[in-house]
């Protein structure tokens, strides 16, 4: 039972192989929510960069914004496009202006797009004399607005960014006041504090990239009609203007995607800035994003082979415990079998040693009992002997004193005694024939009569009362008249023994008639019998008389009478001393025909 109990405990195979499935579902699950989670912080964060520098670049594009229209109201400004007068006036002003100011250069054209007067009239590559009328921020301002455009500087080579304002009087447009913004201090800034910062035009092309290699390349393919304006506007001088081969992997929401550069992947956010007709980018390597998704699947992974491994020790230490026990149990079952052996052999012994003991006290009880018998039947045959040995003595004196007539009286005893010696052989004869059964009809009070009779010498000898109850009308029984009379003869002469010792000897014998059968009991006022031989009574040569009085025969000889009369006989003890045998024999009628 306990084994059972125990087989449950351990941990099957099957648990194991569920317990790494489940493992590895919650660490790929944890893998993903990590990647997502970091994902989504690093977008959050990038998104604020993206205000961030949105802010500084406005600010910096704002800080110069007033100047072209500054110039534009200056009266001497107004009088060298009306008059071609003050240029060197002029020239000192814007030149003052712009060192104050901090932009890159402050420039006035005329309606034509030629540079009159520019800050940086004193230096070899000075835009005086320079004319700009193709650059749309000289058209945009000839349309009488502002414009604002992101150009290489045609003379300088410089990259910058053009405001401008219109020069008018009244609507008449005289010229256009410029200022030249560089911008290239910024995107030092972005890219010293290592982060990828672009700009990119209406077109895609990226003017202002904290990473050189992608400046002046574009987000998107350009089409014919947009390089041809680009070309027209000498917006970026030679350069090719190439495709940034940025492939997008997963758009994440508006501004958001995951995009692959040479084999690395990007977090890319992108923000409008409407002041400048492009956009703010802003590119995050997703490295660290899948580092550490892939350190979260690593730290799962060893965990959940630990946990395994625990497992498979405890499972492996259990199993272990298991046949441990199960060689103790095994080793118990071998010693208790061999107890088994031996208590069986010693049993076996035991058993043989008893048989042994049994058979020679039934072999000693046997030669007790034939020893028994012996001295009985020497003892009823002795007297008789002597008997015929002492007649056939007298016998003899009597043939020689020629006295025949006595001899035949010597010869008649003679006769007797050897009449009563074949009855008792007869009485033995009994054991070992089968009796044959004989029809004969008799009258039960006639046996009655003659057993009375036989016994009537003992009675007188020893003075005993005898009571009779015995129905009237004849009872007729079937069955030879010498053996009912045997028995009635055993029980008389049992009930005489057995009154030997006792002063008052009444002897009682009652026939009664039930149903189809005759009862008859004979019961006496003796020494009763004692309880534990009542079963024996019945068997052979059990008998409590000593050696010499009795055979042991009688009781046996007449349950076998009974019995092959179809009848039974008990014995039990009185209620008021004694003993009682009942006979029960059947009843042929009750009078007719009854033969005396
Ligand atoms: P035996 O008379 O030779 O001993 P039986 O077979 O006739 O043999 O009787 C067996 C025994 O039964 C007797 O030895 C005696 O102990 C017991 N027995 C028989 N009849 C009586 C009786 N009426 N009272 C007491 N004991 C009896």
């Amino acid at each position: 039972m306990s084994t059972k109990r125990f087989y449950k405990k351990t941990l099957p195979v099957w648990i194991l192989f569920l317990g790494i499935f489940v493992a590895t579902g919650l660490v790929w699950q944890a893998t993903r929510w990590v990647y997502a989670d970091t994902l989504d912080k690093l977008v959050k964060v990038g998104r604020e960069r993206l205000t961030l520098y949105s802010g500084t670049l406005r600010e910096a594009l704002s800080r110069y914004a007033y100047l072209p229209y500054v110039l534009s109201q200056n009266m001497d400004v107004q009088i060298l496009l009306k008059s071609s007068f003050n240029v060197g006036l002029v020239n000192r002003y814007l030149e003052l202006l712009n060192s104050e100011a901090g932009s890159d250069a402050l420039y006035v054209m005329n309606s034509i797009g030629d540079t009159w007067a520019s800050s940086n009239w004193r230096e070899p590559l000075s835009f005086v004399g320079k004319n700009y009328g193709f650059r749309p921020y000289f058209t945009a301002a000839k349309a009488g607005h502002r414009g604002a455009f992101f150009a290489i500087g045609v003379t300088t080579g410089r990259p910058g960014y053009f405001m401008s304002y219109p020069v008018e009087e009244d609507t008449r447009f005289l010229g256009a006041a410029v200022v030249k913004v560089d911008l290239t201090p910024l995107q030092e800034g972005w890219r010293e504090g290592g982060e990828t910062v672009l700009v990119s035009d209406s077109n895609g092309v990226l003017f202002l990239s904290s990473r050189n290699d992608w400046l002046y390349r574009t987000l998107t393919p350009l089409s014919e009609a947009q390089r041809t304006l680009i070309l027209a506007g000498r917006q970026y001088g030679d350069k090719s203007l190439d495709l940034l081969p940025l492939e997008t992997v997963e758009t994440l929401a508006e501004g958001a995607k995951i995009v692959r550069f040479e084999n690395a992947l990007y977090l890319l956010l992108s923000r409008p800035l409407t002041s400048l007709n492009g956009q703010l980018h802003h590119v995050v390597p997703l490295a660290p994003v899948r580092e550490r998704a892939q350190a979260v699947a690593v730290i799962g992974a060893v965990l959940a082979l630990l946990i395994l491994a625990l497992g498979m020790y405890a499972r492996e230490r259990r199993q272990k415990q298991l046949s441990r026990r199960k060689a103790r149990e095994a080793e118990a079952i071998k010693e208790m079998n061999l107890r088994l052996q031996a208590e069986i052999t010693e049993r076996s012994r035991t058993e043989n040693t008893l048989r042994e003991t049994q058979a020679e006290l039934v072999q000693t009880e046997k030669l007790a009992a034939l020893g028994h018998m012996a001295a009985g039947i020497v003892h009823e045959l002795n007297q008789p002997i002597s008997a015929i040995r002492t007649q056939v003595a007298s016998g003899r004196l009597l043939l020689e004193r020629k006295e025949t007539g006595q001899v035949r009286d010597t010869l008649d005893a003679v006769t007797r005694m050897t009449e009563h010696m074949a009855s008792i052989t007869a009485q033995l004869k009994i054991f070992a024939h089968q009796n044959p059964k004989i029809k004969e009809q008799v009258l039960l009070q006639d046996c009655l009569d003659e057993a009375l009779a036989m016994v009537d010498p003992l009675f007188n000898e020893f003075n005993i009362l005898l009571h009779k109850d015995i129905p009237e009308r004849p009872l007729i029984l079937s069955g030879g008249r010498g053996r009912i009379k045997q028995v009635l003869v055993n029980l008389l002469r049992n009930a005489v023994d057995a009154m030997y010792a006792c002063p008052q000897r009444n002897l009682w014998i009652k026939v009664s008639i039930s149903d189809q059968d005759v009862e008859i009991s004979v019961s006496d006022s003796g020494s009763g019998i004692a309880e534990q031989d009542i079963d024996e009574l019945f068997t052979p040569f059990f008998t409590t008389k000593e050696v010499g009085k009795g055979l042991g025969l009688g009781l046996s000889i007449s349950y076998r009478i009974v019995a092959d009369l179809g009848g039974t006989i008990r014995a039990q003890n009185r209620p008021g001393g004694g003993a009682r045998l009942v006979i029960r024999l059947p009843l042929i009628n009750q009078g007719n025909g009854a033969n005396k």
